[in-house]
């Protein structure tokens, strides 16, 4: 089987396990994105990948092979980190050529796959510069220069992007894109970042201390977040969470009193959410909005006008606070009272457990 693939896999440094007994299946050309908080183990997993950090317990393997006791030159895998490491006294063309001299490789196989390579990545009039000449991109597009030359069957990514500067790293982002559509490799990256996740991924792995959260698209993650962790961690700004009171249903349908009194009658079915313990209401900002209409009161606290949409900070009954959406030439100014219409088809509810039920779709 092409690809690559976790099977139980276990690591525990000493006595303090970091992760237990997980199973992935990476397709061969897929974009898989780990993301998660700093420490949830996104970099350990990778490491265990490449080779450089051996497992407790499980096996990998990668393009059918089982990789789990070689070193990381055996594996046919390239792996690109933050702090990429080019030899200053090199040029960019003997920067790449290195690791392939050290194989033995003849000089013209080599020189056709640097200018195969360069070609792709822009870097033809760059191969006779030394490191030092070049911008933080033109550097980290050597790094990856450097393991597209190997043939490798997968690329692991360690947070490549992280010590660009803003505008570099959105423009970097887009090359990787491009350079996954061209080549169709495995390509595997890490990031704590939910917009490179969003844009680069075709499957979305959101981790959580050492455990998978939930594996998904990008925009199924989005918008059917299976925990309220994920909820939070996805989307710009986080997901609001509002504290309810649970109703008698009508007509089947679950109903929550909001802290002001009012109450929400949802689109979920109450028989399908568990009938105890409390439950959170999730909302994400684009669909709560400023309308005359709406049946949640408040008082705007903070305006951010963001180019293409306005965003309120609004204070509740209960000194609780949700951002929401105005129209984007609202002239909404802190201090106004707003009412708030809640988008019922866009709902999301957690249960005690935290695991997240959606309004039908
Ligand atoms: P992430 O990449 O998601 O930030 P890491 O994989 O670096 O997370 O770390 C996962 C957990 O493993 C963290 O709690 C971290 O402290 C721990 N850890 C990582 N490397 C070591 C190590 N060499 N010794 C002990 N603990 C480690």
């Amino acid at each position: 089987m092409a690809g690559i693939q976790l099977n139980r896999v276990s690591k525990h440094y000493g006595n303090v396990a970091v992760m237990n007994d997980l199973s992935l299946d990476i397709a061969q050309g897929e974009f898989l994105v780990f993301l998660g908080p700093s420490g949830c183990g996104k970099s350990t997993l990778l490491r265990m990948m490449a080779g450089l950090e051996p497992v407790t317990a499980g096996s990998i393997t990668i393009a059918g092979r089982d990789v789990t006791d070689l070193p990381p030159g055996q594996r046919g895998v390239a792996m690109v980190f933050q702090h990429y490491a080019l030899y200053p006294h090199m040029s960019v063309y003997d920067n790449m050529a290195f690791g392939m001299r050290n194989i033995g490789l003849a000089e013209a196989e080599i020189g056709t796959r640097i200018t195969d390579a360069a070609r792709m990545l822009e870097l033809e009039p760059l191969l006779q510069r030394k490191p030092g000449q070049l911008s933080g991109g033109q550097r980290q597009r050597v790094a990856i220069g450097r393991s597209i030359v190997k043939n490798p069957s997968a690329f692991l990514f360690d947070e490549p992007l992280s010590n660009l500067d803003a505008a570099l790293r959105t423009r970097t982002r887009v090359e990787l894109a491009r350079l996954h559509q061209r080549l169709q490799s495995t390509m595997v990256f890490v990031t704590h970042d939910q917009v490179e996740a969003m844009t680069l991924a075709t499957r979305i792995v959101v981790m959580n201390k050492g455990k998978i959260e939930q594996i998904g698209a990008p925009m199924d993650i989005y918008r059917r977040p299976a925990t309220r962790f994920v909820a939070g961690f996805i989307g710009q700004p986080a997901m609001n969470f509002l504290d309810t009171e649970r109703m008698a249903p009508q007509d089947g349908r679950l109903c929550l009193q909001l802290a002001h009194g009012s109450v929400l009658r949802t689109t979920l079915m109450d028989a399908d959410v568990p009938q105890t313990g409390p439950l959170t209401l999730g909302i994400r900002a684009e669909s709560i909005t400023v309308d005359p209409q709406g049946e949640l009161p408040g008082r705007i606290d903070i305006v951010e006008r963001l180019g293409d949409r306005t965003l309120v900070h609004v204070g509740l009954a209960d000194g609780s606070s949700v951002v929401a959406e105005a129209h984007r030439d609202s002239a909404a100014a802190p201090g106004e009272a707003v009412a708030l219409r809640i988008d019922s088809a866009r709902l999301h509810v957690f249960d005690a457990a935290g695991l997240a039920h959606h309004a039908p779709l």
